[in-house]
């Protein structure tokens, strides 16, 4: 499996490129708008051609790059089924292998940090991967304080569906703001300033004593990537950027 982590600085969010080495299939799990170009280019340099596009959740912190990528590539959108968005081509839910060629993804249901929020398991001969989106991250964990957040249910989701993965898994999440890149299901549990050796009510008086900003882009990124990821009419001119380089084409 070709496998690779791409960074959006503005948005610190992580993508990641899984290609089947035996069929070619490729897909990105959580693309951003903005690096749509820095995508091409990866894939081109691999000589790889976009399958499908993987979201772990309606995010609200960039637009997500999956109807750009569609629009270029004609790659397929996925989405949790959950979240029954119009635009989805494949509806993921938990259960199901979702397969890109010979890669076996099974998404896990982890409602917390959005009520439809999903991650991704690959497991390999050598290797586990957790694709945690935002309900894990390294020493942190996504926040619930908006957008269908729920502080107690996060908790089950890591304890029930991470926490009881074999220790060795490693944890590649859909953020960093510190230049990390990765970590496993041992040192958060062990670590995790967040939750690790944490009741459920602790962890929700930690969660609830945050005090985090405003996202700056949630009143356009939602409702955009309620549709997959399109530019919606009120996205503030300081955030247009990606927007206007995709109608100059
Ligand atoms: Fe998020």
């Amino acid at each position: 499996m070709l496998f690779k982590q791409l960074f959006e600085p503005d948005s610190a969010t992580y993508s990641y490129l899984l290609s089947c080495p035996d069929t070619g299939e490729t897909a990105i799990i959580d693309p951003v708008i903005d690096t749509t170009n820095r995508d091409l280019s990866v894939l081109q340099a691999h000589n790889l051609t976009l399958t499908c596009t993987i979201d772990t959740h309606i995010h609200a912190d960039h637009l997500s790059g999956a109807k750009r990528l569609k629009a270029l590539t004609g790659s397929k959108i996925a989405y949790p089924a959950i979240d029954e968005l119009p635009c989805a081509d494949i509806s993921l839910q938990e259960g199901e292998v979702f397969r890109v060629g010979n890669i076996e993804i099974h998404p896990l249901f982890t409602p917390g940090h959005t009520n439809h929020h999903h991650a991704y398991l690959i497991n390999t001969p050598i290797q586990s991967l957790l694709f945690s989106g935002d309900a894990l991250m390294i020493d942190g964990v996504g926040r619930t304080d908006f957008q269908s957040g729920d502080s107690e249910t996060l908790y089950k989701s890591i304890h029930q569906k991470f926490f009881t993965l074999p220790d060795e898994t490693l944890v590649y999440p859909c953020h960093d703001y510190e230049n990390r890149h990765v970590s496993s299901i041992a040192q958060e549990k062990e670590r995790n300033k967040h939750i690790a050796g944490k009741s459920v009510e602790e962890f929700v008086k930690t969660m609830a004593d945050l005090n985090l900003p405003y996202p700056r882009k949630i009143d356009f990124a939602v409702p955009g990537n309620e549709r997959c990821g399109e530019c919606p009419d009120n996205v503030p001119e300081e955030y247009q950027g990606p927007c206007a380089r995709y109608d100059q084409g």
